[in-house]
């Protein structure tokens, strides 16, 4: 093959591009046909807009730009359409035009190329357009000559100002009827892994847009499309993960949004951030990194029962046998401990009982070691729950019986107050007539209960002090272990889920 076709293709080639979308025609014949021969798919279309288009999907669905390839005149104004809806969906493409021999006009620097790269993906991605003068394409150079732009590196990620993300988190966390928004921006970041735990640790729900579907299942169950209408307009946070406050979105206004509606919007454009509504807090950066950083300033603070969960979901064999009791602690654990295999769930049944868990584990635990299997048996109890059938955890001991207990402990039943506003309440007198009922004494250091007997017991207030008890236990089939998770006492499980959105209300 003759030297002159090879410039163009082996640049793109260096720069990572592997797909071309095009019609041929002169003075771009050749540059197809070096591009396939420097290992570029080339796909030949019938109208430069539907190659646009279909480049420019590539750019989305890769994270890394294609090549449209169109003639000059006719060839590029066709090509527009497709630039043009790449650009507004903020999809990165790389469009060639050829166009006339240099000496009739004054362009064409092949310097351009890595540079249209780099500006189609950098940023705010979109497409950047490439004009390659006939005579450079058959014009002969020496190969040896000829040096190449290392491959661009991918776009660099920004964080947001941190001063920002707490402002957000504190909008959230004070958020009555909070929702999260996934839109097409969330998807192209590849942003999944840290929405879905964003989602599943704050327990809040959430609608995609139409292109957001997907990032995470639609039929996940904090997913609100079927209640669109009513998300929008009832939600008084909103977290805009990558999508535009435009038509789509009714712009963000009312009648469709309350006027009240605080937005927390996270986009790489500046220019994009206040659009239409005023942001309460605007992020500036990646998607994912963004996040991250609120995750890590959350885990900081104490756990709830959808942090909890989540974690314990994470690390759970499939095969375990679960066995759970407590008001939100099974309630929440229904949702968010899933099983895959028939009689692998033991709980509270159909009268409702609380103390049955120890018993239920201990039955569970006996069949694991008598048969020998391998499955474990993890016995999630609310702190009330436990009380009631504590001392059983003698009984595992005495039998060596590799059973998990994990106590959600949030000072009470249903919910519970801190150890500061106990000791408030100790100092006003008689506690018989102060303590609310529900009330059972703050932090109450169940793991010692186990720890006498001479199983594990582990004091956890952290995400990292979870997880890693967690896996100890998991790894010790030798005792019993018991996790006791002080989580937030007034971690409730109505503010976190959403009776805003369920049936009765719709
Ligand atoms: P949808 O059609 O789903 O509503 P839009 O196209 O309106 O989505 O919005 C996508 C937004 O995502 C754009 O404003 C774009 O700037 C932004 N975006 C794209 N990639 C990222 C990223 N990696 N991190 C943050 N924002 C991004
Ligand atoms: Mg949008």
């Amino acid at each position: 093959m003759s030297i002159r076709y090879v410039f163009t293709s082996i640049q793109l080639h260096v720069q990572n591009v592997e797909y071309m979308f095009g019609i041929v025609g002169v003075p771009i014949i050749e540059v197809a046909m070096a591009a396939q021969a420097a290992g570029i798919k080339y796909v030949g279309m019938r109208n430069e807009q539907a190659a646009c288009y279909a480049a420019s999907a590539i750019g989305y669905l890769t994270g890394w730009p294609a090549v449209c390839l169109v003639v000059s005149g006719p060839g590029l104004i066709h090509a527009l359409g497709g630039m043009a809806n790449a650009n507004m969906n903020c999809w990165p493409v790389i469009v060639i035009g050829g166009s006339s021999d240099r000496n009739q006009e004054t362009t064409g620097a092949f310097q351009e190329f890595p540079q249209a790269v780099r500006s189609s993906i950098y940023g705010r991605p979109g497409a950047s357009y490439i004009d390659i003068a006939g005579d450079m394409v058959n014009a002969k150079i020496d190969r040896a000559n000829v040096r190449f732009v290392s491959c661009c590196p991918p776009a660099p990620v920004s964080q947001a100002d941190s001063r920002e993300i707490t402002q957000a988190v504190r909008l959230l966390r004070a958020a009555q009827r909070p929702l999260i928004i996934i839109g097409k921006g969330a998807a192209y970041a590849r942003a999944e892994k840290e929405v879905r735990e964003l989602v599943e640790v704050t327990g809040i729900p959430f609608l995609p847009t139409p292109m957001g579907k997907g990032v995470l299942p639609d039929d996940h169950p904090n997913c609100v499309a079927a209640a669109r209408s009513r998300s929008l307009l009832q939600a008084d946070v909103i977290v805009l993960l990558g999508a535009r406050l435009n038509w789509i979105l009714h712009f963000g206004f009312p009648p469709r949004f309350s006027p009240h509606v605080k937005i927390i919007q996270v986009d790489l454009c500046a220019e994009e951030l206040s659009n239409n509504v005023r942001a309460a807090s605007a992020l500036l950066g990646d998607i994912g990194a963004v996040v991250r950083q609120s995750l890590a300033l959350r885990s900081t603070l104490p756990m709830n029962y959808y942090t909890a969960f989540h974690h314990i979901s994470e690390l759970l064999p499939k095969d375990c046998i679960i066995v759970s009791e407590g008001a939100n602690t099974m309630d929440i654990g229904r949702t968010m401990l899933l099983n895959d295999l028939p009689r692998h769930r033991l709980d509270a049944g159909t009268f409702g009982t609380m103390g049955v868990g120890p018993g239920f584990a201990i039955a569970a635990g006996v069949l694991e070691q008598t048969q020998k299997s391998a499955q474990r048996v993890v016995c999630i109890e609310g702190d009330s729950a436990f009380g009631f059938s504590g001392m059983e955890v003698e009984t595992m001991c005495r039998y060596k019986l590799p059973i998990i207990i994990i106590v959600i402990n949030n000072n009470g039943i249903y919910s519970g107050v801190d150890p500061k506003t106990w000791k408030e309440m100790e100092k006003m007198g008689d506690m018989t007539t102060i303590a609310p009922p529900v009330t059972l004494l703050p932090e109450a250091r169940y793991e010692q209960v186990m720890s006498a007997f001479g199983g594990r017991g582990y004091l956890v207030r952290t995400v990292e002090e979870l997880r890693s008890s967690l896996q100890e236990s998991l790894n010790n089939t030798q005792m019993p272990s018991l996790l006791n998770v002080l989580i937030d006492p007034a971690s409730d499980r109505k503010q976190q889920e959403f009776p805003w959105l369920t049936r009765s209300n719709l």
